[in-house]
């Protein structure tokens, strides 16, 4: 079973770069700092206690925010938002409140749509208030990219934000691409302005994590996630990088603590892979259990992954290649 397609995008610029390539984005991302990957040394870090969150009660968790949601507020319903050198923008649904709405460009994809609600059956409609437009292309000849998500180009940060689908293989392969899609709402609701400062850069952060797009909030779930997973020199590594995939081949190599390469690539996707694999309960090599256990400290994945069980939909196939 080949690795999972997936890709995620930071920067509505870095659309253009064209996702799911190997080529680095050099000079792409306005924020990306000097590549000094090379002078790094990746260590797999010393792990001789469990995640205080594992013995612990869990600290208490504010309900969902959604000031920052404007009902008001459109995604410009256009295939520039989701770039046309992959192939042609077949559909864009809009999507309000975290709710599939109406076709506003091409022709319903049934697929599609299905696979959106199979992702809404799951998934609370907090999680999904940052995703405005759902969008289907078609054609992968020259990339094997499934699905990605980013911030549309209207966007002041993470808002208002579209999830593209590649049609052929939803078609193909349901299971897989609900898996995928998964990964992508996670890019999504870790990056709502409840969860980032967007557009900082890295020394404006003082001590929260900067994944690219600027600075997680202390609270937020992925600086919490990189505080209890990653260390400085493992996030430098991957923030930095030039050619992500190397770095996720290395550190995946010496460090068993990931869910296969694609994950060691940059703690985000590390985040949007245990995530996905959490929900589905997804068997995981034992080195991973930790991250997907931790998960279950918030009631609002603890309830995703009830629903999952609950649902008749079949569990994805586990394609993930074990690290270390
Ligand atoms: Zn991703």
């Amino acid at each position: 079973m080949p690795a999972p397609k997936i890709c995620t995008l930071f920067t509505a610029a870095a659309l253009l770069a064209g996702c799911g390539s190997s080529e680095p984005n050099v000079g792409i991302d306005p924020g990306a700092p000097p590549t000094t990957n090379a002078s790094i040394e990746l260590e797999a870090p010393e792990r001789t206690t469990e995640p205080a969150t594992q013995t612990t009660e869990p600290p208490a968790m504010k309900a969902p925010s959604v000031a920052w949601y404007d009902p008001e507020a459109e995604a410009e319903c256009d295939t520039d938002n989701v770039g046309e050198d992959k192939g042609p923008v077949r559909v864009i649904y809009r999507v309000d409140e975290g709710e599939l709405g109406e076709v506003c460009l091409g022709e319903d994809v049934p697929e599609l749509r299905e696979a959106w609600e199979a992702l809404a059956e799951l998934t609370t409609p907090e999680a999904r208030l940052g995703v405005r437009l759902y969008a289907g292309w078609e054609g992968n000849e020259d990339n094997d990219l499934l699905a990605f998500a980013t911030p549309t180009f209207e966007a002041e940060g993470g808002e208002l934000s579209i999830i593209a689908v590649e049609i052929d293989q939803t078609r193909d392969d349901p299971a897989e691409a609900r898996l995928t899609i998964l990964h992508e709402l996670a890019h999504v609701f870790t990056q709502t302005p409840d969860q980032l400062e967007w557009h900082l850069d890295p020394d404006e952060c003082g001590d929260t994590y900067w994944n690219d797009s600027g600075c997680t909030l202390p609270d937020s779930y992925l600086n919490r996630w990189v505080e209890d997973f990653w260390t400085d020199d493992q996030v430098a590594a991957a923030t930095e990088a030039e050619d992500r995939d190397s770095v996720g081949a290395e550190l995946c190599e010496i460090d068993s603590n990931f869910l296969g390469e694609y994950a060691a690539t940059h703690p985000d996707e590390d985040f949007a892979e245990s995530f996905s694999a959490y929900v589905y309960d997804l068997r995981v090599a034992p080195a991973v259990q930790d991250k997907i256990d931790w998960f279950g400290q918030f009631p609002e994945f603890a309830e995703m992954r009830a629903a999952a069980a609950n649902s008749d939909q079949e569990p994805p196939p586990n394609s993930f290649t074990p690290c270390g």
